[in-house]
């Protein structure tokens, strides 16, 4: 295909509100490159254990970045919230740690608030977006986002986003978008354009610079709009852009059991900000991959590669590799039960979480100056 044919490929992925069930067929339809292929060039004491555990599972175009990263050259990386919600639910926090990761291994980063995303396909006032976006920035910096090399912008007030957009929007036809996105209201496509004028904002205001954006399975079509505009010879040959490059992570699953963490279904989401009734509640009820009886569970064993509360450790709350092996061989030797399991985790859920909001609370009067302040103007 050359760059300046639409890509009329049905997409199977709803990158506006979908889950993932067939990775396979995801890495196949967008091109996505296995991880492993590219982690001996990352040196061992700097990959992610996302990366090790195939949480992060593929990448386009992720050489540039790791050469910047090994040669200690300049490169961004991107990211945005849809401030839908001024609660971050746990799976929020894949993304989070991989932008702080990126960060630390050298990556400027460059934050936006999808405010009119949020607009577009949930019809959420503007106003209402920035007191959510005070809130979600104050998590990342709760989580370690450093703001002296961070910029952080609303896409509704950086015109240079806009403009972009527009022009990159004049480049597609409904064709090209309907193929990677399927049928949505015209304004759904628009806010598709804005992020990948959002991808490429590092370049548009730093030059040619690589920059990745970490994100989640859904979330491929973007990458592949973004990859199908930045080859158009127009911004090749006025922007001289590169890929952007990503990486892909897959997505945390319903706590209950369902596929997808999801609002309208409260036991299936953990938030950051549960009641300790509430976190006890959705943490001893949730999916494992326990059997029936104590006496099964001693002979058969369990199940980790299905159970939500393996996924829980394996995500998040469990760094150590060695201790993760453990609870995985003792849960597979069924010595391990289930009700003991769920209480240590609910001892190590409980301690995160207090942290972390007296960590939020902290960082709110910086959130809401680098939010109000930093922008409006
Ligand atoms: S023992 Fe733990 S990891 Fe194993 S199935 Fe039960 S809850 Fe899941």
């Amino acid at each position: 295909m050359t760059p300046d044919e639409d890509n009329n490929i049905q997409s199977t992925v709803d990158a506006f509100g979908g889950s993932v069930t067939d990775y396979d067929r995801l890495i196949a339809e967008f091109g996505i490159q296995p991880m492993d292929e590219i982690l001996p060039q990352i040196p061992k004491d700097r990959q992610h254990f996302y990366m090790t555990r195939g949480i992060m599972f593929g990448h386009t175009s992720l050489e540039r970045v790791v050469e910047a990263m090994n040669k200690n050259k300049p490169f961004a990386v991107m990211t945005g919230i849809k401030p839908s919600s001024a609660e971050y639910h746990i799976g929020n926090l894949v993304t989070c740690n991989e932008v702080i990761y990126f960060q630390k291994q050298g990556g400027k980063v460059y934050f936006g608030i999808a405010d009119l995303e949020s607009y577009a396909d949930g019809r959420l006032p503007l106003e209402k977006a920035e007191k959510n976006a005070i809130e979600n920035v104050a998590d990342l910096i709760a989580l370690g986002l450093n703001l002296d090399n961070a910029y952080v912008y609303r896409q509704s007030q950086q015109k240079d986003v806009m403009r972009l957009g527009y022009l990159l929007s004049s480049h597609a036809t409904y064709n090209m978008v309907k193929a990677i996105y399927g049928d949505h209201r015209l304004g759904v496509y628009n806010a598709a354009f804005i992020q990948v004028a959002d991808i490429l904002l590092p370049q548009l205001l730093e030059g040619t610079l690589p920059t990745v954006t970490p994100i989640g399975a859904d979330q491929a079509p973007h990458a592949r709009l973004s990859h199908d505009l930045v080859r158009k010879k127009f911004f090749q040959e006025n922007y001289k852009f590169i890929l952007p490059s990503f990486t892909y992570h897959r997505l945390i699953e319903g706590l209950d059991g369902s596929d997808k963490m999801a609002k309208r279904n409260p036991m299936s989401v953990l938030t950051l900000y549960e009641t300790k009734a509430s976190l006890k509640k959705k943490l001893m009820n949730a999916f494992t991959g326990g059997r029936t009886t104590v006496d099964e569970q001693r002979e058969l064993g369990g199940q980790p590669e299905v159970c939500r509360v393996f996924d829980l450790y394996r995500f998040f709350f469990m760094h150590d590799e060695t201790k993760l092996q453990k609870i995985e061989q003792t849960c597979r030797a069924g010595e391990l039960l289930c009700g003991e399991d769920k209480k240590n985790l609910l001892g190590i859920v409980q301690e995160f979480m207090v942290s972390h909001k007296q960590k939020r609370l902290d960082a709110l009067p910086k959130a809401r100056e680098v939010v109000l302040e930093r922008f409006d103007q």
